[in-house]
């Protein structure tokens, strides 16, 4: 029961469809555990290597679950969700597709969206 070496548990969400690597939790994103990072000397974050598989836990205000993450890594994309908040701070529904360069973009269905009077918490 030694607890000397200290691990940072990296939850896997998924694999990667680009490149078949563990897709890990990271603090603000879902990432390919191929994307390698240096930091510039200006402090922005580059990478400089891996897939670039990345999917933000939070999209247009949108906490995007483990299990959402998990969906769009093994079908590409997921149902329509609820509850996304445009800059103008209106709520839409999209569902979230995931492109071939490891970018996740918004489907709209329809132009039905009648989402606008939902009284949410
Ligand atoms: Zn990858």
């Amino acid at each position: 029961m030694a607890t000397e070496h200290k691990k940072t548990e990296q939850v896997v969400v998924g694999i990667c469809p680009l490149c078949g690597k563990p897709v890990v939790g990271k603090a603000k994103s879902y990432q390919c555990s191929s994307n390698k990072f240096h930091k510039n000397d200006d402090g922005e974050w580059e990478m400089t290597e891996g897939c670039g598989l990345k999917i933000w836990k939070t999209i247009a205000h949108k906490k995007i679950t483990p299990k959402i993450a998990k969906t769009l890594l093994s079908k590409g994309e997921t149902d329509t969700l609820s509850g996304f908040k445009s800059r103008s701070g209106n709520e839409f529904s999209a569902a979230l597709k995931l492109e071939e360069d490891g970018s996740v973009t918004f489907v709209f269905d329809d132009q039905d969206d009648d989402s606008e009077d939902e009284e949410e918490e």
